[in-house]
């Protein structure tokens, strides 16, 4: 069933998009079962699941933390993370690059931009992902990768498109404004993570690099 599932996104997905497996809520040995079929890039949202997995799977897997992320619990979750999806304030990425700092790491991360309607809470505005953009450079232990964004929640196929346009055409300015491919600081801002079970074929025409499917492939969580 995992596998089935796994096979036919695989299958519809554009090479070059990276499919984060968003096993949140999940027993291990669902995780298992995808990892048994190739799958090698997992996502999580919240500290404690995030910790508690990564240590008991195998090494060589890209662990995402795609939650919305507390400074108290950075040492639950950047120990194991490949990438932060999630940073949806400056607060917190200041505490990721000072942590960053302590333990001679760097961090990946992706700037949450608020998308969509008030379901989603969390996330930086247009403003502040350039204002952080602009001073990227004094944080030393983060490495700027893209954006990450969640369409409002809704069957309305043109409210999801709206969403999905505004950030891709926010990262196209961003990366001509900053110059990102000949910056020494944002060369690697190149990600947009965009996408979940229902939306993410549309995600792709928007330019998706990275989709987050998690009932898609687990089937629904129980919470
Ligand atoms: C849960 C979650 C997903 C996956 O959602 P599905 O609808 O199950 O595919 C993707 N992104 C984030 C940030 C999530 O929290």
């Amino acid at each position: 069933m995992i596998s089935d599932n796994l096979q036919r996104i695989r299958a519809e997905l554009p090479s070059g998009v990276k499919l984060v497996a968003v096993s949140k809520f999940h027993p291990i040995p669902a995780l298992i079962e995808a990892y048994l079929e190739g799958q090698r890039v997992f996502g999580e949202n919240r500290p404690q699941e995030f910790a508690s997995k990564a240590v008991q799977l195998s090494q060589d897997i890209e662990w995402h933390f795609i939650g919305h992320l507390q400074t108290n619990k950075l040492k639950l979750v950047l120990p194991y993370a490949y990438m932060v999806e999630s940073v949806d304030s400056v607060h917190l990425l200041e505490a990721i690059d000072t942590w960053g700092a302590l333990h001679s790491k760097v961090i990946r991360v992706l700037l949450e931009l608020h998308l969509g309607a008030e379901e989603t809470k969390h996330g930086l505005s247009e403003d502040e992902i350039r204002e952080i953009l602009g001073s990227a450079g004094k944080y030393g232990n983060v490495r700027f990768c893209g954006l990450m964004g969640m369409a409002t929640n809704t069957d309305d196929e043109s409210v999801i498109r709206a969403d999905f346009q505004r950030i891709s055409s926010l990262k196209a300015s961003l990366s001509a404004e900053f110059g990102v491919e000949s910056s020494p600081v944002l060369s690697d801002f190149r990600e947009l993570s965009i996408g979940m079970s229902h939306d993410w074929k549309i995600a792709v025409e928007y330019g998706a690099t990275i989709v987050r499917i998690g009932t898609g492939i687990f089937g629904s969580r129980q919470y």
